[in-house]
């Protein structure tokens, strides 16, 4: 039973509302695609997920704090009176790891899996939940190559994630003792703060259009109820253009009001005052 899903970061929304608007830094490539690929290996392990959706309690990208400490947890899965951490890395290349650590790299997946682990079990035991919690890194991608692993580090390989799934809880279903963990781990819930992660760049520069959803670029008119992509020819209604292009000015400019007028010059007047006016728009997310 799934008692929360997952959703993009406030940073990965502002980098596609983005895309296509201004032209990336080197940085701001690199750090785009890095969001990119963390929200997509989870969400790909959100699939292989499915097979046990049924027979266990999951909750999906937490923010969980206990004693001062914050941690964000990718995954948690409940069954059997157990709590299973898992930490999605989408991460491809090579790797290695001596005596516990990945080499190289400052801050160690490993360690930071450990530290997530002790800051649950603070919080479970300070209310009373004294269960066990299993940890665990899934590396979703099968380029990877880490040199050095053993079975003593919590880490498991792209082939070895369906038959790990299969395994938790060995075929038990959730009862109400684990419906009741994972509720009170979704109460301890800290929402995201939009703010910690900004993207940075300067509003001067932020072109305006509606873009296309698929290859970002300007769409253009094509009849009096669609606009259409000069590059991969989708058509799309202004009325759901107007519902996107609202929401990526919300998520981009969080201090301005977006008034009709606002709204009618970010869209570069492809969408009619009067569809803005006579519409109700689309509720954006934000
Ligand atoms: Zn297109």
């Amino acid at each position: 039973m799934l008692l929360k899903s997952r959703e993009k970061s406030f940073e990965l929304v502002q980098f596609e509302a983005l895309r296509g608007r201004i032209v990336f830094s080197e940085e701001q490539e690199r750090l785009y695609k890095y969001v990119t690929a963390g929200f997509m290996g989870e969400c790909l392990c959100d699939e292989m997920a499915e097979s046990m959706a049924e027979r266990v309690i999951q909750l999906r990208d937490l923010l969980l704090a206990s004693g001062g400490r914050t941690c964000q947890v990718d995954s948690l899965l409940v069954v059997a009176g157990k709590v299973y951490l898992l930490e999605i890395k989408n991460w491809e290349g090579s790797f290695e790891i001596v005596d516990g650590r990945f080499v190289g790299l400052s801050a160690c997946p490993l360690a930071q899996l450990q530290r997530s682990k002790t800051i649950l079990e603070h919080l479970l035991r300070r209310y009373g939940f004294h269960v066990e919690v299993e940890a665990q890194l899934l590396f979703i991608n099968p380029k990877i190559s880490l040199y050095g692993l053993t079975r003593q580090e919590p880490a498991l390989l792209h082939h070895q994630i369906e038959p790990y799934f299969r395994s938790v809880g060995e075929g038990s279903f959730w009862d109400q003792w684990d419906r009741k963990i994972g509720e009170f781990l979704l109460q301890q819930h800290v929402p995201e703060n939009r703010f910690a992660n900004p993207v940075v760049y300067d509003p001067g520069t932020v072109q305006c259009g509606v873009m296309c959803a698929g290859c970002r670029v300007r769409m253009r008119p094509y009849d009096l109820l669609r606009l259409e992509c000069p590059t991969c020819g989708t058509k799309e209604l202004k009325r759901d253009c107007l519902g996107r292009t609202k929401a990526e000015f919300e998520a981009l400019f969080a201090n301005k009001p977006c008034s009709r007028h606002a709204l009618h010059i970010w869209c570069d007047g492809l969408i009619s005052r009067r569809m803005i006016y006579s519409q109700k728009v689309q509720e954006s997310r934000f």
